[in-house]
This record gives structure tokens, sequence and C-alpha cells, in this order.
């Protein structure tokens, strides 16, 4: 089908208009993108027959990675990218009058995630495939991905999103694998040849139902499998009222929680993430089975690896399977689950940390709450001993305290591994936010700096940029990433910088044109394109990078003499829907973005553009058309960071704090290749522990804040009456949590700094060389390599012929 334009040609259009009963000059680009999706699943179904026979027969182990978001966005691009051919049904499409671009923009983000963590998931996955690695995603098929964003009169509108209107045509839906989760009901006790027994009774039971899509690894014949999981009525429902029944069993499945830093203390949840592990370990365990008859074997062969805590409960769901169905002892099934499981950590925000009260868990999930109970007990015996009389402590470290249960205390201690995600991340959870149980455990503690697939983010989404690179070092940094160092032998070469700069500016153009037709804002091309996108939230400090565009307008107005450098500042940001303060802050960007586009004094110099729905096919656009990367939260509280990979990896210059992994590329490009401001985590640490900020001093010693701040109520901003009062509320009667006004002046000098170097263009792109140069590091291909051989003790699969 693919081997040749001529034969995709013909195959395009039999199967087009085979399919749709219509001349190919009548298809639309919906069926046109839907027939070539059924072309590429139709290419990869082989491979994918081939690499699962080859994991049935094999007996190498196996990883699964749980987690309760997939953020993939589109598929047939990457797909396409990675079986590597893109070229031929590029030019074949071409040849037949349609644009390859346009089909793909019909496509759908598959966006069943939040941001960071979600992205990560897809990423790793991309990985794995593309190393030849057994790693497998378990999810939760959503029904409703991430919501999507409208802006209306400045505020944000959510509207539910719709990605499986049309269906999804890389998905296989598997009934006949379907399995059953039980919930509600009660714990019986039975002897049986002298054993303490335990069954789960009158539960009801909801029918999971798993939907496959194939993961296709670049250039490589491995293709792995991300299994999604959807809730449905069980055949045999035991409830009495079945409409109420059907209702709330689709329920679990339907909406993804939009809030990735809150606590979401939710009954349907917890039933989201109990589902998501009972279903997964289920079929894992049965796929075991069939292969090896010892249980004990179960960690040589299998790995479990679940990202953040929502997957938790695969730990209580292992046990519960070991002892009340391979009928082991409670001690040999501990055993074997700790060392099947592995845990990574995703923040130090205490508002994120997982608890559940007793209350709703335990008439949920009755077996796994006894199991969860033994797991306390004997944890806090163990710490007994090595602690004996400090209660403090234990009850600081126990599982359940408080009728709360601890999630992320389950995940350390029944874990072989706890991982964080970027070297400053795990020295916080190791001297600070995890101490106590570092000291316990500190062999289980290990830091996986995060990485992003180079395939999307630079391949797919900059392939003139990946075309310069070819020129210039060859292709073998696609395989091996590292290699982009190659790039620094042309750090002070103008020919390269000059085509660098070149492709730069057509990307800037493409965002600018697509800006311009969305909202009618012409930008300036001249300018420099100051990019901030990521979810909102207070310790991004969105509220930062607005506050310095409120004080340029302010300068330009009063100081005729001040002529800065065009600068275009460009955001794109969810707030979850409930959390009040962040979509304040959104209101208040595009209050600013009003004044300062409609100034004529003030948009010579400065532009504000709010981008709406930010997801990962907006993003691709976005990053290769960026000159600055904000990546401006207070210092300690991010935990890694992967936008900023994104931005570095497409030439943009970061302006951040020393926070996260931005801590790491800092290391690799030396300050004179980077904007560092602002407190260090240690400064912010200090400041909590004395207790001695006060936000009011920086507020009275610099007027620059004082009229910002002020500015917020009194009426500066037209029609915005009183709608500002709680974000002044933070700065001065809350005392300003994330430090805005204290890093306000390190900020505004650092982007002083920028605006200096960007005057200084051979400067500017051999910051900008050395910063690609350095980016090969921040592959997740290193981040999975080292996964696979630090935690997961997995080897490269090879097809045979
Ligand atoms: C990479 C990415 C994120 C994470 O961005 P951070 O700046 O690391 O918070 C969030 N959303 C999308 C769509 C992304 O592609």
């Amino acid at each position: 089908m693919f081997s040749n334009k001529e034969e995709f040609k013909q195959s395009f259009i039999k199967k087009l208009e085979m399919t749709y009963g219509k001349s190919f000059e009548e298809t639309s680009n919906e069926d046109r993108f839907q027939t070539l999706g059924q072309m590429v699943r139709e290419h990869i179904s082989e491979n994918w027959i081939r690499t699962n026979e080859l994991y049935r027969s094999s007996k190498t182990k196996q990883i699964y990675y749980f987690s309760i978001e997939f953020l993939l966005g589109r598929l047939l691009s990457s797909n396409l990218l990675n079986l590597g051919i893109t070229g031929v049904a590029k030019d074949g499409l071409e040849e037949l009058g349609i644009s390859l671009a346009e089909i793909e923009e019909v496509e759908a983000d598959a966006g069943l995630g939040n941001g960071g963590l979600g992205r990560l998931a897809a990423c790793f996955l991309d990985s794995l495939a593309a190393l030849n690695l057994p790693g497998h995603g378990s999810g939760i098929r959503y029904k409703h991905g991430l919501f999507e964003q409208k802006i209306v009169d400045g505020f944000q509108v959510e509207l539910p999103e719709q990605w499986l209107r049309y269906g999804h045509v890389w998905e296989v839906r598997k009934s006949d694998l379907a399995v059953e989760v039980p919930f509600w009901g009660k714990v019986e006790s039975y002897m049986e040849n002298g054993r303490l027994n335990f069954r789960h009774v009158e539960a009801e039971n909801v029918m999971a139902v798993p939907y496959d899509m194939p993961v296709v690894g670049y250039n490589t014949e491995t293709v792995n499998t991300l299994r999604l999981w959807s809730a449905e009525p069980s055949p045999f429902p035991i409830h009495s009222d079945v409409l109420q029944y059907k209702k709330e069993t689709e329920t679990i499945t339907e909406f993804l929680y939009p809030d990735d830093t809150h606590d979401e203390g939710k009954i349907l949840r917890l039933k989201q993430q109990y589902f998501l592990v009972s279903a997964s370990l289920h079929s894992i365990i049965r796929s075991f089975k069939k292969k090896f008859s010892h249980i004990g074997d179960l960690p040589e062969k299998i790995g479990i690896h679940i990202n953040d805590t929502h997957p938790v409960l695969a730990i209580p769901e292992l046990m519960r399977i070991l002892m009340d169905e391979e009928k082991l002892g409670w001690e040999e099934a501990w055993d074997i689950t700790v060392r099947t499981i592995s845990y990574t950590n995703h923040t130090t925000l205490s508002e994120a940390l997982e608890k559940w009260p007793i209350r709703i868990f335990k008439p949920l999930l009755p077996r796994i709450y006894l199991i969860v109970e033994e797991i306390n007990e004997r944890f806090c015996r163990h710490l007994w001993e090595q602690y004996p009389g400090d209660w403090r402590r234990i009850e600081d470290m126990a599982v359940i305290a408080h009728d709360q249960v601890k999630m992320a205390h389950i995940a350390i201690a029944g874990s072989f591994s706890v991982n964080g995600v970027a070297a400053l991340h795990t020295e916080i959870l190791k001297t600070r936010e995890m101490k106590q149980f570092y000291e316990v455990f500190p062999e289980k503690f290990n830091n996986k700096t995060n990485g992003i697939t180079h395939r999307r983010w630079l391949l797919k989404s900059n392939p003139e940029l990946t075309q310069l690179i070819n020129e210039s070092i060859g292709d073998d940094w696609i395989k091996n990433p590292i290699l982009l160092s190659e790039l620094e032998a042309f750090r002070d070469d103008h020919s390269f910088a000059a085509k660098l700069m070149w492709i730069k500016q057509q990307k800037k153009q493409a965002l600018a044109k697509r800006i311009e037709q969305q909202s009618g804002i012409k930008l300036n091309l001249d300018s420099i394109f100051d990019v901030q996108v990521k979810r909102l939230h207070a310790y991004k400090r969105q509220l930062l990078n607005v506050f310095h565009i409120i004080y340029l307008y302010n300068r330009i107005k009063e100081d005729s003499s001040f002529q800065p450098y065009p600068r275009t500042f460009i955001f794109g940001a969810k707030a979850s829907p409930g959390y009040y303060y962040a979509k304040k802050i959104i209101k208040l960007i595009n209050s600013t973005a009003e004044l300062v586009n409609k100034d004529p004094k003030v948009n010579k110099y400065v532009q504000v553009v709010f981008l709406e729905n930010y997801r990962v096919s907006l993003a691709e656009q976005i990053f290769p058309a960026a000159d600055v990367s904000e990546q401006i939260s207070t210092a300690g509280k991010e935990a890694s960071g992967t936008g900023n990979m994104k931005f570095m990896m497409n030439g943009a210059i970061t302006l951040g704090t020393l926070d996260g992994a931005n801590v790491e590329i800092l290391e690799r490009v030396g300050d004179e290749n980077m904007f560092i401001f602002g407190l260090k985590a240690e400064e912010v640490m200090r400041y909590y522990l004395n207790g001695d900020y006060r936000a009011r001093e920086y507020y009275h010693h610099d007027k620059r804040i004082r009229q910002v701040v002020d500015q917020l109520v009194n009426g500066f901003f037209p029609n915005s009456f009183g709608q500002f009062e709680a974000i002044h509320d933070s700065l001065l009667a809350e005392n300003d949590q994330y430090f805005v006004l204290r890093d306000f002046a390190s900020y505004a000098d650092a982007h002083e700094k920028v605006a200096e170097a960007y005057l200084d263009r051979d400067r500017w792109m051999k910051m900008s060389i050395i910063n690609i140069a350095q980016s090969g590091y921040f592959t997740s291909d290193r981040t999975i390599q080292e996964y696979a051989e630090e935690i997961w003790n997995i080897d490269k699969v090879k097809m045979l012929h």
C-alpha cells in the first residue's frame, strides 16, 4: 500500500470510493482522513500481530505503564513518521491535489490528559516502541477528554470535548477480553483446608472493555499496545434499577478530571482509579498465567509502573489477587508485590498529595480497604522496630491516619523504586517532602529526569529545522539525539545561523497567520516572540508575566523616550473549571491584551495574545515559533517541566527560575545561554521556614510594583470593576505565597537582558544553536533507557524473520 506513490494513490482512491460510495472528487477531507487512517492502521497491523506473538511466546520481562492520563494528541502524522511513509503519503496525495497537512487537521486530538504528566506518558510510549522495549500503556478511555476552552469576553468557557464524535480510527475494541470490576458489597471470610480466606460478595460489577491502540516504533518493526479501558454495564447486573445502574456505570469513564494539582476528593475519581488498576491487573495476570506456571516468578516477568499516585491501588489489588485467588500468604504476596511495582512522584505541592477519607474508601472497596489496613498495621510495626517510641514519626508516615488513606505512603511502602522527575525535585523529595521515608528506604529513591520525544517535538513539528540539522551533521542524531551536540561546531557559523534564523522566521509567520485568522490580530513579525504555554496555576506564575507586561505598558505611556525592542507575548493555558483564581488570571491576561493591542502608542512595542484551547496539536505549532521560553515558576514548585525542553529543542532561549529541569538545562548550556532570575529553591524554603517574607515591603518600596498592584483595583481596566480583587488580595492580604512581588525586579532585569541579547543577532543565534545542540539529553529515549536499565531491568526485543 505504501511501498510506492503509484500504488498508494491507487489503493487510496479505491478504498475511499468503496467506503463512501461517491466519486473521489466528491469526498470530503473527513472522508479522506478516515480512509488514510484506516490504510495506515492496516499497514501497522502485520507488525502489531507479530510483536504480540513475539511477546506471547518469548519469556522476556514486560512493562506496563499505568497512568490515569495519556495526552496523545493526533496520531496520523506521528504514525506516518514512525513508519517512514510520510513522503509516500504526502507526495501521493499532492499528485491527487490533496494537502496532507489539511487532512491532518481533521484529526481530533486524543486529549486524555491535563498537561505534563499525561504528555510524559505519551512520550514514554513513543520511546519504548522506538527502543524496541516491551512496554505497554494502561489507561482509561474517557468519552470526553480535557474540556475544550473558548474565550468569551476574556473569560474561559468550558465545552465538553468530543474526540470520539466520528469514532477513533486508531482503536480496536476487544469485547472478548472484557473483565468485571467489583464495587460496593461486603467481605466474607471462610475457612478452606485450614486457611482463612476472604471473598468480596454482593458486589456491583462493572464491565471493563479494552480498546487497544497500536504504538508504532520509529523505524523499527516493534508495535506495542496502549490499552484503554471503557466502563459498560455488566450483562448480569444485580442492581434492581437497571437504568440507574447503566447510567452510573457509564459515568465512570465519561470524563477526565480537569485538575492535575489538587487532590480531587470525589468518589467517582476513586472509582476511576480502581477501575483502571483492577481491569489492567486482571488482564496482565491472565496472560502471565497462560505463559508461566509459578506466580512467584511474577517480578521477573512483569513490571508495573505507576505514574504518580492515581494508580496506587495496583498495590493492594495485586495483594488481593495473590492472596485471595492465588492463595499465597501475606509475606510472600507482599514480597512479590513490592518487587513488581515501581512509582514515579510528580509533585511536592502538598495540596496535590492524594488522600481518601475512610468513609468513602471502605464501603466502595471493602476488600481493598481491609488490605490497606493490614499494610498500615505491618508498616507501622516495622517503623516501631526502627523508631521505638517515636509516635510522632509513625503517625506522620502511616498509610492511614486521621481517618484518611494516604496514597503516596502506600506507593512508597509497596514499591521497590520511587523516582523524582528532575534532579532538583528528587533532592527535595529526599531532603524535605519525603525525608522520613528516605531515611527508612534510602535504596528505593532515585532520579529520572523527564524527557520529550524528539520525533514529535522536532522531526514532526519542525521538519525544516530537522532538515537543516541533517544537512549539517547527518542524520545519526535521530537514532541517538545526544549527537545533536555536533551542532556546537556551527555555533559561530554565519551561514548556519542565517538558515536557522530564516526557519524561525517562517515558523513565526505560520503561527502569526493562524493567530490572525482566529483573532484578527496582526503580529509584528520582527518582534521577539515571548511565549508562556502551560496549565494555568498560581505556582507557574503567569501573573508575574502579566505584571511585567502591564509595567511595560505603564512605562511606554509615561515616558515617550522609552522605546523598547518590540515584543509579542503569547499565552496559552487552560484553568481547571473550579479554580477560581486561575480563571481570574486568564481574564487579567485578556484584559491586558485588549488594552495593549488597541493602544497605538503601545502596540508598536508590545502585543499580547491569548491562544484559545491550548493542546498538543496547537503546541506543535507554537514551540517552533518561539524566541523566548517562559519557565518562571516559584523555585521548588515545578517538579520538572517538559515544555521547557520542547522550546529548547526548537531553539528558543529560556527565561526562567532555577526550578525543575531548568537547572539541568542551565548545566548544559551555561548561564551565557539562558536568562536565569529570581529566588532559588533554598531561599524560598527559608522564607517559608522563617515566615519572614513581607510582600507589602516590595509593594511599598518599588513604585513599579505599587502602580501595577493598584491598577488591579483602581478602575484602570475598563469594564472590569471588582474583577481582580482576588488577585490583589492574594498579593497583599495573603502575603503573595508564590513570591511574585519578590521576584518582579529580578524578572524585569532579566527581560532587559533578553531584549539586549536579541539586538545582537549574531549572539542570539549562537545562543539558539547551543540550546539546540544541548537539547539531545532531554529526549525521552534517554529517560526511558534509564528507566529500563535502572528500574525495570528489561531488554530490547528482536523480531525474528
Ligand atoms: C508539554 C505540554 C505540557 C507541559 O508543559 P509544562 O510547561 O511542562 O507545564 C502541557 N500541555 C501540553 C499540551 C504540552 O504539550
